[in-house]
């Protein structure tokens, strides 16, 4: 799919010469790469990687990828966050995982996939940087360095659908939707999360009358409020202490692999 047409480019088209600052490097800047996956890269490999990237800029609802897509780029979240969904049928979807500046789009890359096999749509609509997949691929291939980091982070991707999948068969729709808005805020510099219940609904993989009942109770109880398709988290410790057991799980592996810096 030709993305360039689809998504405009929001910012001037070689804008990525951004000093890298990576756990190994001295701090030359004060800029830091808003993908925290980028962020991690030494130097070398830093600026090798940001001479290939391009800026891109989606909106709610947008599509990275369909099912069968070549998948022609390799997208590094900045301010978007996107769902891999599984797309049923019927037409309804349920999301396989979540990825925002902590992730990459497209990371089975890494294993040598070429080809799509989910449903990949902007959730909250921002920016990413792209980069072509064999041009990635070729990056892989030859430094170590951009291996061990993305390896870290498709293991941790890996974790969260396998996590996901549990949850979805132990735990009440009450506790999903509280692990997901806290997976969705993680990832944004912002309590405010404009998200409607339909759309939480065919990312949980159930219908909007159950998430409007146990939004209504998360509003009662002064934890969240909504109104004109924006959720806002009033009270994070408590919507931690009503979410199952998965969102630490998740929180903690993701913190364990990328050095505590991940997750805000
Ligand atoms: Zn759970």
């Amino acid at each position: 799919m030709n993305l360039t047409q689809t998504y405009p480019i929001a910012r001037p088209a070689t804008p990525v010469s951004l000093p890298i600052i990576g756990r190994t490097c001295p701090k030359t800047s004060t800029i830091t790469p808003k993908s925290k996956t980028l962020a991690l890269l030494p130097l070398a490999i830093g600026e090798k990687i940001h001479a290939q990237l391009q800026p891109v800029s989606f909106k709610p609802g947008n599509t990275i990828y369909h099912p069968e897509d070549l998948i022609d780029y390799v997208y590094f979240p900045e301010t978007c966050v996107a769902s891999r969904l599984s797309l049923m049928e019927d037409g309804s979807t349920v999301e396989i995982g979540i990825i925002g500046n902590e992730g990459i789009i497209g990371i089975t890359t890494f294993v040598g996939a070429t080809i799509a096999h989910n449903w990949t749509v902007v959730e909250i609509g921002g920016t990413a940087l792209r980069i072509r997949a064999g041009a990635f691929r070729e990056l892989l291939r030859t430094d170590n360095d951009l291996r061990s980091v993305v390896g870290n982070y498709y293991n941790s991707f890996f974790m969260q659908v396998s996590q996901r999948a549990v949850c979805r068969s132990r735990h009440t729709l009450m506790e999903q939707l509280c692990s997901w808005l806290l997976m969705v805020k993680d990832r944004v510099p912002t309590n405010q999360l404009p998200l409607t219940h339909e759309a939480i609904a065919r990312r949980l993989g159930t219908r909007r009358a159950g998430i409007t009942v146990a939004a209504n109770n998360l509003r009662k109880e002064e934890i969240i409020d909504y109104a004109r398709g924006h959720i806002v988290i009033c009270d994070y410790p408590k919507l931690e202490a009503f979410a199952c057991e998965c969102y630490n799980t998740l929180k903690s592996n993701l913190t364990y692999s990328f050095g505590g810096s991940l997750i805000q």
